[in-house]
């Protein structure tokens, strides 16, 4: 017998079918003997929805009220998962993140979770119901509704996992695992049988959508075993878990990208020391967040500064630096949406020379103009034109010997869905 945690996202209870198949699912992890405790997100595009809505009647809503009216979406989804559940003969209770005790911080929109008092989902566990908690909300020291950033359902099922001591936390999606890259994308994408903290946790910063990275961080910082594997199917997905010496030391574990930064060049400004200092001061003092940084020095003495930095930043960061030109003295900035980070993965890259030469290589082969070049002992990334990612990833996974003789099969996803997704991953 198990204590397990189940997690299913927005897809996964996109409709009232759906909904019904999860709770076939939970019943019979039940029957099997387990306890069980599942956390779901909003119902497929609902949080999208009320962006959405909020938008209509707001250029900057509050967010308080954002916080407040986002975790609505969720809220929904737990009743009904808990009536789907009770109509089946077996008892459900389903609790909001201040019901499950998630305590957060104050930072509305990017909440972190600081500590679940889990006694009432203990409670409810011991008198034989099935606890349906809310995912991507917590609540705040004042008593205010909190979220965990977008895709946070991941991290309230680690940290319900580790608050109860789960034997295993189990995210299902509409993927039966962590592939080698998106298989939307890369369709003779492998399935990884088990991949390490770190490596997940660098796939999912650098945009493998499949797991939040905060849920990985905290997962790693605990020991959570995570099992990522379909909501469609029984198969065996990936395990998540901490680097153990049988696991096959591979150069590269996964390529990843990310379509959803922009790029920023303040140009000619003044070669001399400060400037940096108070480009980036000014950025942190906005809350801009930054990924990659760029300085290119001319012999003429002026400076270009690249940086790149979340779309959902640029407004923000377009504000910050349209203040600061006139106080540096550079000449002006130029903003490009249209790029993309593909990021190549890898504990074992730390050491095995050559990887940086063998992807330039495939890039330049596949006539992929690199803009940007970042690394990490286990990350190689390059920024690339938005319309040559596809290319690119592929071209990489080739060139590092990823590519599997069977191609992914796609499972019960509408049309319309799957026109969602791809549109999310681009
Ligand atoms: P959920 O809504 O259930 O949380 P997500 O959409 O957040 O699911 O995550 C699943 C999606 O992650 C898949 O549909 C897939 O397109 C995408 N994805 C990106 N990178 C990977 C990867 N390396 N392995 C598997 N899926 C990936
Ligand atoms: N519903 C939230 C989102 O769409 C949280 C989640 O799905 O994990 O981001
Ligand atoms: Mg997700």
């Amino acid at each position: 017998m198990a204590l397990i945690v189940a997690k299913f996202g927005g897809t996964s209870v996109a409709s009232p079918e759906r909904i019904q198949m999860v709770a076939k699912r939970l019943i019979s992890i039940k029957q099997q003997g387990n306890d069980v405790v599942a956390v779901v997100s909003a119902m497929g595009k609902t949080t999208d929805e009320l962006v959405g809505l909020a938008a209509a009647l707001s250029k900057n809503p509050p967010a308080r009220e954002m916080d407040r009216l986002l975790s609505t979406g969720e809220q929904v989804s737990m009743t009904l998962l808990a009536m789907a559940i009770e109509a089946r003969g077996y008892r459900a209770m389903s609790f909001t993140g201040r019901q499950a005790g998630i305590k957060t911080s104050t930072e509305h929109k990017k909440a972190k979770i600081q500590l679940v008092h889990a006694d009432r989902i203990q409670t409810a566990i011991e008198e034989g119901y099935i606890p349906v908690v809310a995912g991507f909300q917590g609540i705040d020291e004042k008593g205010d509704i909190t979220t965990l950033g977008r895709g946070g359902s991941d991290t309230t099922a680690v940290a319900v996992a580790y608050g109860i001591g789960a034997d295993v936390c189990e995210i299902y999606s509409d993927v039966d695992g962590v592939y080698s890259a998106d298989p939307r994308l890369v369709p003779r994408a492998r399935k990884l049988d088990v991949i390490s903290y770190d490596d997940m946790l660098e796939l999912s910063s650098a945009g493998a959508g499949v797991l939040q990275a905060r849920a990985v961080e905290l997962a790693r910082k605990y020991n959570v075993v995570i099992h990522s594997r379909s909501a469609f199917s029984d198969a065996p997905g990936t395990l998540i878990k901490e680097d153990d010496p049988s696991m096959e030391k591979a150069v590269i574990s996964g390529i990843a990208h990310d379509t959803s930064e922009v790029k920023i060049t303040i140009r000619d400004a003044p070669d001399e020391s400060g400037i940096a200092s108070k480009i980036f001061s000014a950025l942190a003092g906005n809350k801009v967040n930054l990924d990659m940084i760029i300085q290119n020095v001319s012999e003429e003495g002026s400076t270009d500064m690249t940086f790149t930095c979340p779309e959902s930043d640029l407004d923000k960061a377009r504000e910050v630096v349209e203040n600061v030109i006139p106080v540096i003295r550079a000449r002006d900035y130029v903003v490009d949406e249209n790029i993309a980070k593909v990021s190549l993965v890898g504990t074992g890259m730390k050491s095995s020379p050559g990887v940086a030469a063998r992807a330039f290589t495939a890039l330049a082969e596949a006539d992929v103009n690199i803009i940007l070049i970042s690394t990490s002992p286990i990350r190689l990334s390059m920024v690339v034109a938005a319309d040559q990612v596809e290319v690119a990833v592929r071209a990489l996974h080739t060139a590092f010997g990823l590519d599997s003789d069977s191609v992914f099969e796609e499972t019960m996803l509408s049309a319309e869905e799957l026109e969602a997704k791809k549109k999310k991953g681009r």
